[in-house]
């Protein structure tokens, strides 16, 4: 089963919220308070894997090429801008070496299943020895006294199940589209090398512009005309900032230093563009004044400004 369905967190989850989703199912699960033991169970030995894959957490590597022959697993992971921007932590899933099936045992049929009796030892799974003093275990039916006849259903004949390995990577910030994140292979860590094709996720507000990062501000047109203090989104959330009256669209600010981070340690400028925004609804009391301001304007400024300097 999934550790992070056990646990009921998305695969994203950080280790913080791994911990507080387990602190939370394991009281009401307790065997002790009457929680269903088998399901305590499956929630320890979910916890234990993501808490070892979460000691064995590894940075990657940052490659521009793809590597040429060797087995590898190729696979690619998806981040939004910020995490490229800040870096952040990912949970892969890839596969293991495969393990034995344990509902036939690793016969590869059905223990449950329809079978007919073992003809070899009539049923008892014992054959006697020569002379008819000892007996030795049936090898035709290794001792069942009966014969399968239908596939194990979980492994489907192979007697092996296929088995899947959690590891948390850190990826540092300052990847490009592209970009392969490696994870070699390491008896502690996975069984192929791996490699992740980056993809940065698409966001209406923020795109790279070289090493900065620039942010899309939409201004309410009252706002930019008056001037005062506005919300926008930065990295590390939302903020306040002053903006002047009469603010013109398409105009930038500069926040130093604020942008993404870079593989040096140092981080690009967070570019702040404007835009201003227009309604397509008005409250009627709002059109009512803006009637009578055009009205106040047109009489100071004339009905056009267009020749105007
Ligand atoms: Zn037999
Ligand atoms: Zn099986």
């Amino acid at each position: 089963m999934d550790p992070f369905q056990i646990l009921g967190v998305s695969p994203r989850a950080s280790w913080e919220e791994i911990r507080r989703a387990y602190l939370r199912k394991v009281k009401s699960l307790h065997p002790d308070r009457g929680g269903d033991r088998e399901a305590y169970l499956a929630l320890q030995e979910a916890y234990e894997t993501l808490r070892r894959a979460c000691e064995r957490r590894r940075r990657v590597q940052v490659l521009r090429e793809r590597p040429r022959g060797g087995e590898y697993l190729l696979s690619f992971v998806e981040l939004t801008v910020r995490e490229v921007a800040l870096g952040t932590e990912r949970w892969i899933r890839v596969p293991d070496t495969p393990g034995p099936c344990e509902y036939c045992e690793g016969l590869g049929l059905d223990p449950y299943g329809r079978f007919r009796v073992c003809e070899w030892c009539q049923g008892t799974g014992l054959l006697p020895e020569e002379g008819g003093r000892y007996h030795q275990l049936c090898p035709r039916c290794q001792g069942e006294g009966r014969i399968f006849l239908e596939l194990c259903p979980r492994c489907r004949g192979k007697g092996e199940i296929r088995r899947e390995k959690e590891f948390l990577i850190v990826i540092p910030p300052g990847v490009r589209e592209g970009d392969l994140l490696f994870l070699p292979r390491s008896p502690e860590g996975p069984v192929t090398d791996v490699f992740l094709e980056v993809f940065i996720k698409r966001d209406d507000r923020f795109y790279f512009e070289g090493q900065d990062l620039v942010c899309q501000v939409q201004v309410p047109f009252w706002k930019a005309a008056l001037g005062g203090y506005i919300r926008v989104e930065t990295l590390e959330g939302e903020e306040e900032i002053e903006i002047p009256r009469g603010l013109p669209g398409g105009s930038r600010l500069v926040i130093r230093q604020r942008g993404p981070f870079r593989p040096d340690g140092g981080r690009g400028d967070l570019i702040l563009q404007f835009e201003i925004w227009f309604p397509e609804e008005y409250p009627p009391e709002a059109l009512r004044l803006l009637e009578r301001l055009n009205h106040i304007m047109e009489e100071s400024y004339g009905r056009t400004t267009s020749s105007r300097q």
